[in-house]
């Protein structure tokens, strides 16, 4: 579903992605570890078209191919973006509107779709997560928890073809974390491709088919989440394992 090749991305001097070579077949849950500022955020936003590669290619559905090593046209970083949906860490809901406006804005106003049908498409979304009672609520009435239920709501009723998740218990009470990961947790099982950054190694552990180890901009290894995680491969991953656990 997704290949990605050689992405680079600087911020001025600073080199942040160096040559990124990732792919995710469908179905597929990937967890991205790696020290911060290794460059796993950076990396999620040029899949989402939040940040604009320097060079590389990224290839979403097979029929969609961004070569960055020219000037990607509009229409084709619009379908980039459409094609996935990102779950931030601090949730990044609009504080001044409601939960269920949250919901509508991308699919309504970016993707122009009816908006009666993506008002009931919401509703069964935000009733599947237990945040029905809430739809007129605003961000600040509810807890982080809820709070990040609605930020996946939100990127779903977008119909993304990959999800993207940004470190989404990384701001949460300890308290909370477990409903957010548990419907991470559901969604893998339905069958979503996910690309997850986590510090959370034994949620990894549980969901991800594979964990990648990001180091200075590169994916320097990546397996199935016992062998990378019980026994890497290269000592850089041992030093980031060592210091997390
Ligand atoms: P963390 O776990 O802390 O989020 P990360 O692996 O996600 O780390 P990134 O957030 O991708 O790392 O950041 C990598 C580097 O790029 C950092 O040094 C950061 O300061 C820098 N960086 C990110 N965005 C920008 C920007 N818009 N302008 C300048 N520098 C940036």
């Amino acid at each position: 579903l997704l290949t990605v090749q050689g992405l680079s991305k600087s911020f001025g001097d600073h080199q942040v992605l160096a040559s990124v070579d990732l792919t995710v077949s469908r179905g597929q849950v990937l967890a991205l570890i790696g020290a911060s500022g290794s460059g796993k955020t950076t990396l999620l936003r040029c899949l989402n078209g939040l940040e604009t590669p320097d060079g590389g290619t990224i290839d979403v559905g097979g029929d969609l191919r961004l070569d960055f090593g020219t000037t990607p046209s509009v229409r084709e970083l619009a379908a980039l973006r459409d094609r996935s949906a990102m779950v931030f860490q601090h949730y990044n809901l609009f504080p001044h509107k409601t939960v269920l406006q949250n919901v509508m804005e991308g699919p309504v106003v970016v993707q122009r779709r009816p908006a009666a049908d993506v008002r009931t498409e919401a509703l069964a979304l935000l009733d599947r997560v237990g945040l029905a009672a809430k739809r007129d609520a605003y961000p600040f009435e509810l807890s982080g928890g809820q709070q990040q239920r609605v930020g996946i709501v939100r990127a779903l009723a977008l119909r993304p073809r990959l999800l993207l998740f940004d470190e989404p218990t990384s701001a949460l009470d300890p308290e909370l974390v477990g409903e957010v990961l548990g419907l991470i947790k559901q969604l893998a099982e339905e069958g979503w491709t996910m690309v997850i950054v986590t510090h959370e190694l034994q949620f990894a552990r549980e969901v991800a088919h594979e964990v990648a180890f990001v180091d200075a901009g590169r994916v320097l290894e990546r397996g199935a989440p016992e062998a990378v995680l019980r026994d890497p491969e290269h000592e850089r991953t041992r030093q980031f394992l060592r210091r997390i656990l």
